[in-house]
């Protein structure tokens, strides 16, 4: 998979005719928005060493051993040129409302929801922002150069999107961009122990998280986390996507689902959605969501709604067993 050469050569472009690049992705960040977002930031300075690059946005914790984000000022939007990453939707943009006139960039790999830039680079066979960043690179004939500390960065950002190359967005071109990464002296054995470390709270929390677990009919599987789960527990809302997985790991479980309350709410969640065959972006977009084909994210206001997704999910699976038997 290669990415298009007039685009490479536009983006090359755009960023050669200003001074300053400030560099955003979405809200809640994972390691592949921080990743991809840093990354882009080494490449920039490392290849226009003229120019002033800053990043943008807030850092959940959990991720700050990844690296920091710059302060920036409104001032500094003034002539800047502004890159999104990892963002379909302009309202998701961690620091959306400092983005005025500014000349704009997406770079990303969900599903297209609306368009906001000069120049869309947008690709949904990669798995990760990061990938599509480093197949740029690839592709640029020479004119953009790795750093070992950018390829790093990036290497982060596809192992957290893939799940260490475990889910279905993990492809032949997410190894060609890794072997090229580790070509360029990415420190994969650093970010791996990082990714894998948990504190003695969160590895207890497992088990608490495998008890929440219940399973509903065609494969579904849900499990609810109540912030006062969460603080007894000592553990932040970044601190549950270690748990994120669990359901899927049961092999009747073809889709589930993680509600976690939100801080201060009473009763508003932010859901998880994953799966390991139904298209469930089509279900997380009807409760103000969108991702992925097999993750995506949701927001959900009271218990009925929480009721209502899941019966949703039940249907999707129903239609997926069902096809799947033709
Ligand atoms: P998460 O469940 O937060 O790990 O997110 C899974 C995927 O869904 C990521 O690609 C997110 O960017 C996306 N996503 C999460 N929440 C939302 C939302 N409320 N609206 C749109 N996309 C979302």
């Amino acid at each position: 998979m290669t990415v298009k050469q007039s685009l490479i050569e536009k983006f090359i472009s755009l960023v050669d005719q200003y001074d300053r690049i400030i560099i955003h992705r979405h809200i809640n960040p994972d390691p592949d928005a921080i990743g991809s977002q840093l990354g882009l930031k080494a490449i920039i300075e490392n290849n226009f060493p003229d120019k002033t690059v800053l990043t943008a946005g807030k850092l959940g914790k959990g991720i700050e051993w990844l690296g920091r984000m710059d302060t920036v000022e409104r001032r500094d939007y003034e002539d800047a040129l502004v890159i999104v990453l990892d963002t379909p939707i302009f309202e998701r943009i961690d620091g959306n409302d400092r983005i005025q006139n500014n000349a704009l960039i997406k770079i990303d790999h969900h599903l297209v929801v609306e368009h906001f830039a000069d120049l869309e680079i947008v690709e949904i066979a990669s798995s990760s922002t990061a990938e599509l960043i480093t197949k740029m690179v690839i592709n640029s004939q020479g004119q953009l150069i790795l750093s070992p500390q950018a390829a790093t960065y990036l290497y982060a950002g596809i192992v957290g999107d893939t799940g260490r190359f475990l889910h279905s967005n993990t492809s032949q071109a997410t190894f060609e961009a890794v072997a090229y990464l580790m070509s360029h002296q990415a420190d994969n054995t650093q970010i791996n122990r990082k990714m894998n470390e948990l504190s003695l709270n969160e590895l207890k929390f497992q088990s608490f998280a495998i008890d929440q677990i219940e399973l509903f009919e065609n494969g579904v599987a849900a499990m609810t986390l109540k912030q006062v789960d969460l603080i007894q527990r000592g553990i932040t809302v970044d601190g549950t996507n270690a748990v994120t997985n669990l359901p899927g790991r049961l092999k009747e479980v073809l889709t589930w689902v993680i509600f976690i309350e939100k801080e201060d709410s009473h009763g508003e969640y932010r859901a998880r959605i994953r799966s390991k065959g139904p298209n469930i972006h089509q279900v997380a977009i009807q409760f103000n969501g969108g991702g992925h084909e097999m993750a995506s994210g949701a927001n959900i206001y009271d218990d009925e709604e929480k009721k209502d997704l899941v019966d949703q999910m039940i249907k999707v699976n129903a239609q997926f067993l069902k096809d799947q038997s033709k």
